[in-house]
């Protein structure tokens, strides 16, 4: 549908959509071009992940002085990271000090949800729909709407009828939830179940946790940082970044050298002991180069994991029922803070689904297969429709009304995870194909910002009026992303990378899993080629 030209109520250069990390940054970019910008964000205020998740113990679990911009020496400067993985009070904060030092809040519409976006062939401009009613019509629109940013709605029967209080964890209350005398139900054992469980368990008179499937979990080891490690990672923060940016993780740590069968059993042991001391996500998997390739060295990682596991839950058959299967690493590694050791208190209980599925939410609790348990509060820790959930939320329409729920029907197909085929100047950051969730995520939506606000910047200087992703370079792409990716261990688990935690996805293995640095390389190769696999479209003949 080509909406009527008449009926737009203001015109921009570009729509931004969302105000976290990616959609400050964007914005900061397209004001250095001189465009007209506005960003649109549901929520009241900037932050995105770090203004929905306030669930007691929500956490970053890359390390705070790697999870920030590097774009601004003046925010380097003048921030302070206070612990080794901040809290989410203190990210938020900081995307607060973003938003306050470069005066962002004034091109950014909050409480205003996108709710529709068309491509009108005729004049090359999309026409975005917001939730006010407002129309805008701009050249350029930019999805920075997050790769976990749409919750998943609990797949459960009898979820309205519950008497009690209940909360998802990615639309916590921002005046925090008092659980101190009540009977909690937390539903979902993920990154964000492993972090709230704990905390939550210090004050409910019984938790019961409700899980399906155990997770690996590293040890954090979060501590105060020693103001004198902040200054000296500062001091040398520019070669610190660029190894992130050429590295697989978006992190500036060495990569694993040998193999998991080049060392001998002692030596083997005594690495994983010190990735276990360390902590953190990859405490494991950073030792051995085959971690993710080789069925056999993960599962010698695993029998570590799981033998840990043993020593820190008291309780044998709570320790068997909290042993996971897969292999590390192909369901994101979780990092906590004393989670195992919580199972060992007398005032929580591990309902393990795989022995007593859930039947349904009661009025008064949940009905298992084998009983009911009287609840007070429900925290849904069930996660999100991961990487594509935002993006089908909006009706997107582009060439020849082509929907992207229509185009993403088989799973998500797009060229560097960066843009799709029929949607001309419309732009995802860390888009499905992009290996955005599999790294450092600020390293590459820094990457991404900046490679989207190159190509604007030369469309503007060429006078060009469109570009967008030739239908054979998107299909290339797709078919390197999933050889990548079947070249690995990661399909093989039921994971959210690979849609399969929403009933009805297709199946596709969304991320590349070749690492920031390759993807890079990738991504700058395109456009030394002269925007090899786009097709760029002179002014006059933007038409469809
Ligand atoms: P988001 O921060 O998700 O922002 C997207 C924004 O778009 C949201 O504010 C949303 O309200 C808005 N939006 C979406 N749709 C619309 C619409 N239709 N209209 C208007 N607004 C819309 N990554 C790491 O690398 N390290 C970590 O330690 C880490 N920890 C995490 C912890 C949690 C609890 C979660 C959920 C994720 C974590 N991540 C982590 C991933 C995290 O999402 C990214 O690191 C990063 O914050 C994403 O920024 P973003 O701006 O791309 O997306
Ligand atoms: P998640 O990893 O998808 O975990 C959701 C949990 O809910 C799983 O245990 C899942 O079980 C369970 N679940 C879902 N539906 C259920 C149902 N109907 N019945 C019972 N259990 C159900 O989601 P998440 O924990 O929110 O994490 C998502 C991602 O956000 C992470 O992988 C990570 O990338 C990011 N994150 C990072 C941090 C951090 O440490 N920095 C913290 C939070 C989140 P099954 O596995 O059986 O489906």
């Amino acid at each position: 549908m080509s909406a009527d030209n008449g009926d737009a109520t203001e015109v921009l250069d570009a729509v931004v959509v969302g105000a976290g990390f990616s959609g400050l940054y964007m914005l900061i970019r397209l004001r250095e071009l001189g465009l007209r910008s506005t960003v649109i964000e549901k929520g009241d205020d900037v932050g995105g992940t770090w203004y929905w998740n306030r669930y007691p113990g929500a956490r970053c679990d890359i390390d705070s002085v790697d999870y920030c911009y590097s774009f601004s020496p003046k925010l380097l400067e003048e921030w302070r990271w206070t612990e080794r993985f901040a809290t989410q009070p203190e990210i938020l904060s900081y995307l607060e000090f973003v938003a306050d030092t470069f005066d962002l809040r004034r091109d950014i519409r909050f409480s205003t949800t996108v709710t529709a976006a068309d491509f009108d062939a005729e004049s090359g401009t999309w026409l975005v729909r917001t939730s006010d009613g407002n129309l805008l019509r701009a050249r350029y629109v930019v999805m920075a709407v997050g790769n976990l940013s749409e919750p998943k709605r609990p797949d459960i029967p009898g979820v309205d009828t519950f008497a009690g209080d209940s909360f998802h964890t990615a639309q916590w209350p921002k005046e925090g939830v008092d659980f101190t005398g009540r009977r909690v139900g937390v539903i979902g054992t993920g990154s964000t179940g492993i972090q709230a469980i704990p905390l939550i368990a210090e004050q409910a008179e019984h938790l019961f946790v409700f899980q399906r499937t155990p997770n690996y979990s590293m040890p954090a080891r979060n501590a105060p940082l020693e103001p004198q490690y902040v200054e000296d990672v500062l001091a040398s923060f520019d070669e610190r970044r660029e190894v992130s940016r050429r590295s697989d993780a978006g992190t500036p740590f060495p990569p694993a050298s040998k193999g998991t069968f080049e060392v001998s059993d002692e030596e083997r042991e005594a690495m994983f002991e010190e990735g276990w001391r360390r902590g953190g996500i990859n405490a494991l998997s950073y030792a051995f180069t085959d971690f993710f390739t080789d069925v056999r060295a993960n599962e010698v990682a695993q029998e570590f994991a799981r033998r840990k596991i043993r020593e820190l839950v008291e309780d044998p058959q709570t320790a068997e029922s909290l042993l996971p299967s897969h292999h590390i690493g192909t369901k994101r590694t979780c990092v906590d803070t004393n989670y195992f050791a919580t199972y060992n208190r007398d005032n929580v209980t591990l309902v393990d689904l795989r022995r007593e599925p859930i039947e349904a939410v009661t009025e008064g609790g949940i009905r298992t297969a084998s009983r009911h348990i009287d609840l007070d509060c429900l925290v849904y820790a069930v996660g999100f429709d991961a990487m594509t959930g935002a993006m089908t939320a909006i009706d997107i329409a582009g060439r020849g009304d082509r929907t992207l729920r229509e185009a993403w029907a088989d799973g998500p197909a797009t060229y560097l995870g960066l843009m799709v085929a029929d949607f001309p100047n419309l732009f995802l950051v860390t888009g499905p194909g992009s290996p955005g969730v599999l790294s450092n995520m600020v390293v590459s939506i820094e990457q991404h910002v900046e490679w989207i606000a190159e190509t604007i910047g030369y469309l503007e200087a060429e006078g060009l009026a469109t570009i967008e992703a030739s239908p054979a370079a998107q299909d290339q792409w797709v078919a390197h992303v999933n050889d990548l990716a079947n070249a690995t261990l990661y399909p093989q688990a039921a994971s959210w990378y690979l849609g399969a935690n929403i009933p009805g996805k297709a199946r596709v293995f969304m991320p590349y899993v070749n690492g920031c640095g390759n993807y890079r390389s990738e991504c700058e190769a395109v456009v030394r080629d002269g925007y090899r696999g786009f097709a760029l479209t002179p002014a006059a003949s933007a038409r469809a």
